[in-house]
């Protein structure tokens, strides 16, 4: 199929209707309503095949994913999430690939009530760019910046299964359990939003909980030395492994955030509410640098983990 036929059958008139968005896909450019009391929260992220995602990936995850970790990003700045757009490389304009893609995509659109507003469609080797727009009330966006000395470190959820999920699907077992963790991260919009005014610095786990929490800290001026013991792993966890695929293993899409003693009242009453677990990992001080120890003493981080953050290489 050509761009055009593709666009007019699986992205055009697709996905949740709102009323912001007054013009949609189909002109030079899309027009939606901007909210005078709001501010506008914008992030972007890129998946390449081989860099990100390994050749023969489902395309349905691809679609999924490609939107969820961009809602990550929008739920680490504790933002409600608007409109998007999508820019699609195909090798070639295959409607069943192309098909299965967008229905992984509006799955999670229609789920965050996020409109799909424009986008482009070329031909080239397979990759997709994602721009999500989000809005919080003036000032209220929390950033990386912004934690106190003594603040209490949070996460949602468990570490390590998405690498183990892609692990899995390396050696060609499509079918473990925490394959699925990796191939549909379940961005945590709800939780996010729900700590404005409560956290005071987040950040969304992407590249392993040791180097995101890292840079939590360093974006604060602050410094934490915190027991491997309170990680929560997850039930499946292979006991060997578990500790190193947790603090490096990345793809979590977990959030992490602090919160100042006088509003962990405020934060238990929320996470009441929220789809997933919330673990006390210990607080931040003053002094900078990121530790872990085991029964008390220096936990040695995995070298290579270190070397490959941020990589991401499947
Ligand atoms: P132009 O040539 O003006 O850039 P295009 O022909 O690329 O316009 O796109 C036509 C319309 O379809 C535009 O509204 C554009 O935003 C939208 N569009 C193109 N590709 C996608 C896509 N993958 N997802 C959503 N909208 C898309
Ligand atoms: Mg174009």
């Amino acid at each position: 199929m050509d761009e055009f036929a593709l666009i007019d059958r699986f992205f055009a008139n697709r996905g949740p209707v709102r009323a912001d968005v007054r013009l949609g896909i189909g002109d030079d450019a899309a027009i939606t309503r901007v909210d005078a009391g709001s501010e506008l929260v914008i992030a972007t992220d890129t998946l390449v095949e081989g860099t990100h995602f390994l050749p023969g990936t489902v395309p349905r995850s691809l679609g999924y994913r490609c939107l969820a970790v961009n809602l990550s990003d929008l739920a680490a700045m504790g933002a409600e999430p608007l409109w998007c757009t999508l820019s699609l490389t195909l090798p070639d304009g295959a409607a069943d690939w192309v098909g299965s893609f967008a229905e992984g995509f509006m799955e999670l659109a229609e789920r965050f009530e996020i409109a799909l507003i424009g986008g482009d469609t070329v031909r080239g080797p397979l990759a997709m760019t994602v721009t999500v727009h989000g809005r919080v009330d003036p000032g209220c966006a929390i950033r990386r910046a912004g934690a106190g000395a003594g603040d209490g470190i949070f996460v949602t959820g468990t570490f390590g299964a998405a690498a183990a999920g892609l692990a899995s699907l390396r050696s060609g077992d499509a079918g473990a359990g925490s394959v699925a963790r990796f191939l549909y991260p379940s961005p945590r919009i709800d939780a996010g939003r729900s700590l404005v005014g409560i956290a005071s610095a987040m950040i969304d786990v992407s590249d392993g909980l040791h180097v995101d929490l890292a840079r939590l800290l360093a974006a604060s001026g602050l410094g934490a030395t915190l027991a491997i013991e309170t990680l929560p792993l997850p039930a499946t966890a292979e006991p060997g492994r578990a500790v190193e695929l947790a603090l490096t293993g990345g793809d979590d899409y977990e959030l992490c955030f602090t919160v100042p003693a006088d509003r962990s009242e405020a934060l238990e009453l929320t996470a009441c509410d929220w789809d997933c677990a919330v673990t006390r990992l210990g607080e931040t001080h003053a002094e900078s640098g990121l530790a872990w120890t085991a029964a008390g003493k220096t936990y040695p981080l995995p070298a290579t983990g270190f070397r490959h953050f941020g990589a991401d290489v499947p």
